[in-house]
């Protein structure tokens, strides 16, 4: 049984960059509806019992077309929304720590330098989708968009997200409307770097 992440935070926590609606709106009713999917799809597929992320790695496994589209898809949704509501935070950390803060410098140069490549990639990814930092084993990062529910994980490159930016318009439009550029910036606001980078450790090791 597939479990969707618990919040750490009241829905009008994150009021004004994240408004109470949208907040209700995206947790309690679409990623709801992508775990209860998934969690019927995964039950079909026999795969229940497996980590989700060991699911979308091994879509190429499933033989059934619509069943393999319907786990990306589902199984997607449920995974990057979990890693998007996870990483939010009413008092967030506004800067990475330790090894995360490390390879930043190294690779970005700085802490503005990753988060405007990831607003570019974010703004600049045509319809649905999301931008990822992600990592591989070695701690190498990188940042990258995808577009509908798809991640680094099911596009197969063997890497881990670390911090997933949700730009479908569920994520912003009841306030935003059409300006996806200022709902970017006031993600940030809220970003908890401290679990991001609590994420690159679990994922390098
Ligand atoms: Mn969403």
């Amino acid at each position: 049984m597939f479990e969707q992440v618990k919040l750490s935070y009241e829905m009008n926590a994150l009021e004004p960059h994240i408004d109470q609606l949208t907040m209700e709106t995206h947790y309690g009713k679409h990623h709801a509806t992508y775990t209860k999917t998934f969690n019927e799809l995964a039950q079909k597929a026999g795969v229940s019992d497996r980590p989700v992320e060991e699911v979308l790695a091994s879509l190429d496994k499933v033989a059934d077309e619509t069943l393999r589209k319907g786990l990306r898809n589902q199984g997607g949704g449920y995974y990057n929304h979990n890693l998007y509501f996870s990483t939010l935070s009413e008092a967030p950390d506004k800067v990475p720590s330790g090894k995360l803060a490390e390879a930043i410098d190294k690779t970005f140069g700085s802490l503005d330098a990753v988060i405007e490549l990831l607003s570019k990639a974010a703004a600049g990814q045509f319809g649905s989708g999301w931008s990822f930092l992600s990592t591989d084993k070695e701690g190498n990062l990188f940042v990258t968009a995808s577009p509908n529910q798809d991640n680094p994980i099911s596009e197969g490159t063997g890497r881990t997200p670390i911090l997933a930016l949700d730009v479908w318009e569920h994520a912003y439009y009841l306030k935003y409307k059409n300006l996806r550029a200022d709902y970017i910036k006031e993600f940030f606001e809220v970003l908890d770097w401290k679990v991001v980078s609590e994420n690159y450790e679990k994922a390098v090791g």
